[in-house]
């Protein structure tokens, strides 16, 4: 805690229900800890207190660098998800997560639904991700395969002069939730599209609706095209693929991309352009950022075209610096904590 700066770290424990759940609030320095829950079968608390800090960390950067007024948080709960989740154990959560008083806002994530969310919600307003017809903004994909379009038309500005993806060839690796909806945006843009995934079925259904070829899951990164996009797992970055790439820019909504920071480098040193998964990944938490305020959608897809803009501050502080691309995007997330919390000091009525 002490070493990255956590700020809290509570343990939740109902005992008839089985809940087990750890809530990390890294940062509330822009505003409250908003977060996912993540549902895992963990093989220890240990392992689950040092992956609920990671991915909290990991949340102060992204609201911090995407411009939201949010702090970095996550939860945990201890457990298998097709087990042992029921209502019982939903609602304590809730409950737990009320009793924190609206510094952490938690949200669905791996191994929890929007239908999971809703029944956080009665027990508390600190929750975001609930149904539409509860003031929620939903599914948070088609906001994240938005905001990952726009990352791509500011490298296409980067590196071509102009946002336009038109006959621009984009292999989309992972065509679930978001790489199919961003499929979509990319051929309505007029691009070029190879898909891969290994489901068939999840292929096949793009290339019915979008025109697209198919490649082998385990070879779409060797794919000579414009713009490879990672929307499966993370990983798919490190000192072996990163050779074989053939393309000029990485863009894509998978999580943790990069195998470790020296593929950061690696990428640099190939003169491949890489947008930083947290920077191009943010629509679906600049989405649901929007929803205390009243969830509007239009309001929270113009924000998350500012992405675009984001980006280009990134590649071009990452020129002027000659360091990394998600090096600039770390520091521009830490100089805006820094800058924008020490406002909080100026004195107001309230
Ligand atoms: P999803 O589960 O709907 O889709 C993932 C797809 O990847 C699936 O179709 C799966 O079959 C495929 N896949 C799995 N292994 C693969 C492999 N080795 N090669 C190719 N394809 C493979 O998930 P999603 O919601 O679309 O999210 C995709 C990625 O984006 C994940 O890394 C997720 O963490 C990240 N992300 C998602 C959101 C969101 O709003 N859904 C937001 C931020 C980040």
């Amino acid at each position: 805690m002490e070493a990255d700066g956590f700020e809290e770290v509570v343990f939740f424990h109902d005992r008839p229900s089985g809940l087990r759940a750890i809530v990390a609030i890294h940062s509330t320095a822009l505003g409250p800890a908003l977060g996912g829950t993540r549902f895992f079968p963990y093989a220890s608390e240990d392992e689950a207190v040092v992956d609920v800090c990671r991915l909290a960390r990991g949340m102060t950067y992204k609201h911090a660098v995407c411009g939201n007024d949010m702090g970095g948080g996550k939860a945990v709960i201890i457990g298998d998800p097709s087990y042992h989740k029921s209502e019982a154990l939903l609602r304590a959560y809730g409950r737990f997560v009320d009793g924190l008083g609206g510094r952490y806002v938690t949200a669905e994530d791996v191994g929890t639904s929007q239908a999971d969310m809703d029944r956080v919600r009665r027990e508390t307003r600190h929750v975001t991700g609930v149904s539409e017809s509860l003031g929620g903004s939903g599914d948070p994909s088609p906001a994240t395969a938005w905001g990952v379009l726009w990352a791509m038309k500011a490298v296409a500005e980067r590196l071509w002069g102009s946002p336009s993806l038109a006959g621009r060839h984009v292999c989309i690796s992972g065509v679930g939730k978001v790489g199919a909806a961003l499929a979509q945006h990319l051929a309505e843009e007029g691009a070029k599209l190879t898909v891969a995934d290994i489901d068939e079925a999840a292929v096949d259904a793009v290339i019915e609706r979008q025109g697209a070829v198919a490649v082998a899951a385990d070879t779409a990164h060797t794919v000579a095209c414009d713009i490879f996009a990672p929307c499966a797992l993370g990983a798919v970055l490190n000192a072996t693929t990163i050779p074989e790439l053939r393309c000029d820019a990485v863009v894509g909504s998978a999580n943790n991309q990069l195998a470790s920071e020296a593929d950061a480098e690696r990428l640099r040193h190939r003169g491949v352009v890489y947008a930083p998964d947290f920077v191009a990944n943010a629509g679906g938490v600049i989405n649901i950022a929007e929803e205390p305020h009243g969830y509007d959608r239009a309001r929270a897809y113009d924000r998350i075209r500012t992405i675009h803009d984001t980006l280009l501050a990134v590649f071009a502080r990452a020129e002027a610096e000659g360091i990394t691309t998600a090096q600039a995007a770390d520091r521009n997330a830490e100089e805006r904590i820094a800058s924008v919390s020490r406002v909080r000091l100026i004195r107001t009525s309230h």
